[in-house]
This record gives C-alpha cells, structure tokens and sequence, in this order.
C-alpha cells in the first residue's frame, strides 16, 4: 500500500485530491489530516472502508505533526506522500490588515508546509522514497489586491519548495508546488453571483476548474515515474496566467 497525507483532508480541494487517490489507484491508502470539521472526511472514510482513514492534524503545531506521522509511519511502516493542502486566507488591504489576519495566514499557509515537510523527511530519507506536494496558488505569482498576506505566504510556499528540493534530491525525494486559480470548494463561497461570473470573465476558459483537475495533477507528481520532476511550480489556472 502507498501511504498518503492529505493536510485539510476535510475540506473540498482536500477531499477531491483523496477521493482522486482512491479511485484510481488500488494499493492507495489516503490518510486525511482533520481538525474540528470532520464529517466531510467521515463520509469519504465511510465509502473506503481500511483504505481512507482520518487522522487529527493541526498543521500550525509541530506536537501535532510529530503525533500524525509517528502513528503514520507505525501503521503503515512508513509514509510515501504528503500533500500539504490545509490553508485559509483572510483578506484585507494591508493598510488595514489586522495582526491576526497576518500571523494566521502566514502561519496556516507557509509555516505549516515548513513544520510538515521536516516531520516527513526523515521516515521518507530512510525509505530514500518520497514526495512532497504543496499547494501554493496563483496568488504566488498573480497576487489580487487584499492578499499581501496569502500571497507572500503562498510565494514564499514556492520558494521553500525549490530550495528544499535541493536539498533532498539525492535521497529519492521531490518536492513540487501547484499553483491552482479558481477552483470550486468552499474557499470561493465568499463569493456572490456577480463576483463569480467578474471572476469568470477573467479566466479564458470562463468556468472555474474542479478538485478533481488539481487532483490529477497531484497523482501524477506523486507516481514513482515522476521522479526527475522536482522543484517545479504548475500553474491550473485555466488559461488566467
Ligand atoms: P477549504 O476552505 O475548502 O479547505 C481548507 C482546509 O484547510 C479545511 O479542511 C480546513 O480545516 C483546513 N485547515 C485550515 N487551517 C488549518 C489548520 N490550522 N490545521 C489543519 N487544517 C486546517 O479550501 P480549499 O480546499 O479550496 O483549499 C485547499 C488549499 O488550496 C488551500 O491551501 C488553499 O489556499 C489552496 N487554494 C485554493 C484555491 C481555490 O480556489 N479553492 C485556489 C488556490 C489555492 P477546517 O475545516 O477544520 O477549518
């Protein structure tokens, strides 16, 4: 069995990535990393009987991630991939940008990938195995006024993701990031009719992408073929970029 860590396994890009996982690949086994908000992951968990199983994960502390993959690598004698997911945003203009909405993006979208990656090097430099997945956003690279704090985040998500796949490349490990634009999960539900269809507008294909056309992107860095792709940042974005 293939042992994978979704983090914000709860959530819609997070369940897509699973349910993709499951789908396709038999020896496939999802772990989903949950906080508070579980019965989306249960439900997912339900349907896969043994092979999608939740574990508590809140990415900001490193306690937690030190419990979730020493209970990952005990079960399944090792973890093969992670998939750093969890991440929120809080926008504002920076003139008016709240402390806590600065420190919790940062926190939740960069310090998390941080704290995640170093908690799976190890088990995975002892497998000379592994990859590492992060998804950064379009943000990185075509920040919308409000995200000074989400884009510096999820920028510097990138760069983590280059530099650190320096420096594991001899060990069979790789690191890439996906850089997805719009797509439709509850973190577009700010948004009313009209934004969406001004966003929309925006996007050369004029429709929102799905979990699972990040999720295919996911799978295909994280095969065993893959292994001469590392240190990239793939844009799903439509066409917006
Ligand atoms: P959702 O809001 O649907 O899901 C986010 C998930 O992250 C939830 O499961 C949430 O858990 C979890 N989470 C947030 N903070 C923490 C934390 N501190 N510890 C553990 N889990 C946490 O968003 P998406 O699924 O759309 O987003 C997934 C990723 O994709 C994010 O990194 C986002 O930035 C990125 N992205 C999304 C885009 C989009 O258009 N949807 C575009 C570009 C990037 P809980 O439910 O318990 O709060």
């Amino acid at each position: 069995m293939r042992s994978i860590l979704i983090t914000g396994g709860n959530g819609g890009l997070g369940l897509g990535i699973g349910r993709y996982f499951l789908d396709h690949e038999e020896d496939a086994k999802v772990w989903l990393g949950v906080r508070a908000n579980r019965g989306n992951a249960e439900a997912l968990a339900a349907e896969f009987p043994g092979r999608c199983v939740l574990v508590d994960l809140e990415v900001t502390s490193r306690e937690s991630w030190e419990t979730a993959v020493a209970t990952i690598v005990e079960t399944d004698g090792g973890i093969d991939v992670l998939v750093n997911n969890a991440g929120l945003h809080r926008d504002h203009l920076l003139a008016a940008m709240p402390d806590e909405a600065w420190s919790s993006v940062i926190s939740t979208n960069l310090d998390a990938v941080f704290l995640g990656s170093r908690a799976v090097i190890r088990p995975m430099m002892t497998r000379r195995f592994g990859r590492i997945i992060n998804i950064a956003s379009l943000s990185a690279i075509l920040p919308p006024l409000g995200q000074t704090n989400y884009a510096a985040a999820k920028a510097g998500v990138v760069a983590l993701t280059q530099t650190l796949a320096k420096e594991v490349a001899r060990a069979g490990i790789t690191v890439n990031a996906l850089l997805p634009g719009y797509i439709q999960t509850e973190a577009l539900s700010h948004m009313d009719d009209e934004a969406a269809k001004r966003a929309k507008a925006g996007i050369p294909m004029r429709r929102f992408g799905s979990p699972a056309e990040v999720a295919v992107a996911v799978r295909f860095l994280a095969c065993q073929d893959a292994g001469y792709v590392t240190g990239s940042a793939l844009k799903i974005d439509g066409g917006i970029f």
